[in-house]
């Protein structure tokens, strides 16, 4: 049987290893007979686990110390409400960039708690890129700017960091979160669910500067106060523990890959292999990004002919290439190729859909 490639957007694919070292610890962490699904967060078995994730994490991303790392529920979703929460200190408006689905969500949460002004928006291009940023109008007296590194669903990935001025910088990493090197000293607060490219669903990281912390709004709720989990190294309430876990060997695993700027090459070689794929099919596919802001992670393409696209979707199954059908939203294909998907998995891809093009010319 050939392998099977996992293109799901998320919940998606995590390394082989890193499941095998979950399989062969799951009914007895490091000798304790104990599976870490059953041990007290408050012990030192489990204390253990997130203190080495959280320093193994901020290795990896080179955190400066002045930032708490959180390990939080509730998804990015959860953080289209918590941002605006803690980061208005005072303020009545924030800036926006639109680039499409996500940002949408949190510009649509964040008018419950202020005013928003979008200062760009990919919106006239059909999400094909972003207007440049010296045409963006940034208020100076904004709380924060806000913005999605990576739209999982129209696949426009910012390739650079935009600049904010003294504005804070604030950006949802959701599904490019360790898939390159950044300065993490540009931003104010990054935040992302574990689910696109870390680990299992149910944890929320969030990465906030200090002197952001204890401003929230009248009646922000405890488990809404950054301070709270900051104070409570995340053990405030019951951490989602087996996801901090699981996502803790994910750490280790891209550090011995190499760290982030290695994983970037091979991430650069992956997208570059099947955007090629679908720029040389000689229109059978169609990718609705330009080059500059194509994403990494999430590949969207379409079938120039439609009525193929159910086809193309049982064919690929057929060959183990799984969960390629796009987002509902957007219809066609998308295939995302996270950190954990191997080249193989990419080269299988390609494969196939040139032998579909030629079956169906
Ligand atoms: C998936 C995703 C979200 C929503 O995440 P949930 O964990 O389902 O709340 C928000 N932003 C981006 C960029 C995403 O990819």
């Amino acid at each position: 049987m050939s392998p099977v490639f996992n293109f799901s957007a998320g919940p998606a694919v995590l390394p082989k290893e890193v499941l095998l070292e979950v399989q062969n610890e799951l009914l007895d962490w490091h000798g304790t007979g104990m599976s870490v699904m059953e041990m007290s967060h408050r012990g030192k078995e489990f204390m253990q686990i997130a203190a080495e994730a959280e320093e193994d994490l901020r290795n990896l991303m080179g955190i400066p110390k002045n930032y708490h790392i959180l390990f939080l529920q509730g998804g990015a979703s959860t953080q289209f409400a918590m941002v605006p929460m803690n980061l208005l200190r005072g303020r009545s408006s924030i800036d926006f960039i639109n680039s499409g689905h996500w940002s949408k969500l949190a510009i649509k949460e964040a008018r419950k708690y202020a005013s928003t002004n979008v200062v760009a928006s990919g919106e006239e291009s059909g999400y094909a890129n972003i207007p440049p940023e010296d045409t963006w109008k940034r208020d100076p007296e904004a709380a924060y700017l806000h913005y999605t590194s990576n739209e999982t669903i129209g696949g426009l990935e910012f390739p650079y960091v935009p600049n904010s001025g003294d504005v804070p910088l604030v950006c949802d990493m959701s599904s490019n979160f360790l898939s390159r090197p950044i300065d993490v000293s540009r931003f104010g607060c990054i935040y992302g669910g574990a689910q696109k490219n870390i680990g299992p669903a149910g944890l929320t990281i969030v990465i906030i500067r200090d002197d952001l912390l204890g401003q929230t709004v009248p009646g922000t709720p405890t488990m809404f106060d950054y301070r709270i989990h900051a104070d409570g190294d995340s053990m405030y309430n019951t951490p989602p523990t087996f996801a901090v876990y699981v996502a803790g060997l994910v750490f280790k695993w891209l550090q011995r890959q190499g760290g982030l700027k290695a994983i970037e090459q091979r991430n650069i070689e992956k997208a570059a292999l099947l955007y090629e794929t679908i720029d040389t099919s000689s229109g059978f596919y169609i990718c609705p990004v330009d080059r500059p802001f194509r994403s990494r992670m999430n590949v969207p393409f379409r079938l120039a002919d439609e009525s193929l696209d159910e086809a193309f979707v049982k064919a690929a199954q057929a060959r183990n290439l799984l969960q390629l059908k796009g987002h509902r939203a957007m219809g066609g294909m998308r295939a995302s190729i996270y950190n954990a998907m191997p080249l193989e998995g990419v080269k299988a891809l390609c494969a196939f859909m040139q032998d579909f093009s030629k079956d169906h010319r």
